[in-house]
């Protein structure tokens, strides 16, 4: 049996130094195999595994990478996300890559899309455009219309036919491994003494990387070691993180906000990837259910424009439900969708009462000092309050 300690020390380094390690090794063993990168947030992975290839998270590139040539293609004031993701192109660490998708998060993920199309034409480059208005009668037939275009894109490049029961079979698949990760948050919204911060990141963010069967048995080897743990609570107090749902911060930083005081009960990493709250139904028309649950299944997010709730309410929502004692706003710096909801949030915070620190994080970053001294005043000033 491999221990949970094992595995967080094994994946820990490769996901700080070049995260894609371990689809790039995966690909050398399965030279066969098409890989698809899905930039954050969300993707429609069914359609690409349905396809018979993998999707893979190009979630960042860890904080030692180098920006040695992305710089002179993009403004200066620009999160670091879309500068790395181009500097792994330009650096050939995405070779191993047959196919990239982008979607409609934000003006910058927009133009990165365009430059690789321009920088790299031997790889299909894809957008999704996801609804804006979710109240339409047509809304989900429209989405259907952009995955069934995706879906032919996925099918040329594969050389396969997505069928009903494949895409059934991918859906059922990854409703799995959606619903451990559902597991392993639920262990640290109930003991977060069980189960650190940084462990529940690792032990997500492989599954961006891997097969999603691979995962699935890890989690599955994983989480009961994880129900048996009896650590006994710290003098902690008890966040609630938002912000960090595209760009992903520092592992370094992870461990830091933890040390400084505080049980992080739950969070928005890779949010893409723990997309729905419950499980995509397998019977039916499975591409209406892909987009169908992407209105009224999904989780919200910075990036997700839904008029039909306040994003404030989810947020004061999960903050009550955790049971939580204030919350952390931890935004990716020059990130406009998480800093334009801030202002939001904080008006919301404020006029609930309910105490809340922001902090703003870049992914090459290595000095954790100010920010760790920030969480413990913050956190000082609520344990003597
Ligand atoms: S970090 Fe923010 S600004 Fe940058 S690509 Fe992601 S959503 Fe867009």
């Amino acid at each position: 049996m491999t221990t949970v300690e094992n595995l967080v020390s094994r994946y820990r380094e490769p996901l700080e130094t070049y995260p894609l390690e371990l689809a790039a090794d995966w690909k050398k063993m399965h030279p066969d195999k098409k890989l698809v990168g899905c930039y954050p947030v969300y993707t429609p992975f069914e359609l690409i595994h349905a396809a018979g290839m993998l999707p893979v998270g190009v979630i960042g590139a860890g904080n030692r990478l180098e920006i040695a040539h992305a710089d002179s293609r993009f403004q200066s004031f620009i999160c670091s996300i879309v500068k790395s993701t181009l500097e792994l192109g330009l650096t050939d660490k995405l070779k191993f890559l047959d196919g990239i998708v982008f979607h409609s998060i934000c003006d910058p993920a927009r133009n990165l899309s365009s430059v690789f199309t321009r920088n790299f034409p031997d790889l299909m480059v894809e957008y999704i455009h996801f609804p804006q208005n979710m109240t339409s009668p047509h809304t989900i037939d429209y989405l259907m219309a952009e995955y069934k275009r995706i879906g032919v894109s996925y099918e040329q490049l594969s050389g396969n036919t997505i069928t009903e029961e494949s895409l059934r079979k991918s859906i059922a698949l990854y409703n799995e491994q959606r619903r451990l990760v559902r597991e392993l948050y639920a262990i640290r919204r109930e003991t977060p003494q069980n189960l650190s911060t940084v462990e529940c990141y690792v032990l997500t963010r492989i599954g961006t990387l891997l097969p999603p069967e691979e995962h699935i048995a890890i989690l599955q080897e994983a989480i009961p070691q994880l129900r048996r743990r009896n650590e006994k609570p710290k003098d902690r107090i008890r966040v609630v993180l938002e912000g960090s749902f595209c760009e992903q911060p520092p592992i370094e930083l992870l461990d830091g906000l933890e040390a400084a005081g505080c049980y992080i009960l739950d969070d928005d990493f890779l949010i893409g990837w723990r997309w729905f709250s419950e499980d995509i139904p397998t019977t039916g028309e499975p591409l209406r259910n892909l987009a169908n649950a992407y209105l009224n299944q999904s989780v919200y997010s910075g990036v997700k424009h839904d008029t039909r709730e306040p994003k404030s309410k989810h947020l004061i929502d999960k903050f009550r439900d955790t049971g939580a004692a204030a919350v952390l706003i931890l935004a990716a710096k020059f990130c406009e969708p998480a800093l334009f909801d801030y202002a939001l949030y904080k008006r919301a915070l404020e006029k609930e009462g309910i105490p809340h620190l922001c902090l703003e994080f870049e992914e090459k970053m290595w000095i954790f000092d100010k920010a760790r001294t920030e969480v413990e005043t913050f956190v000082e000033s609520m344990l003597f309050d």
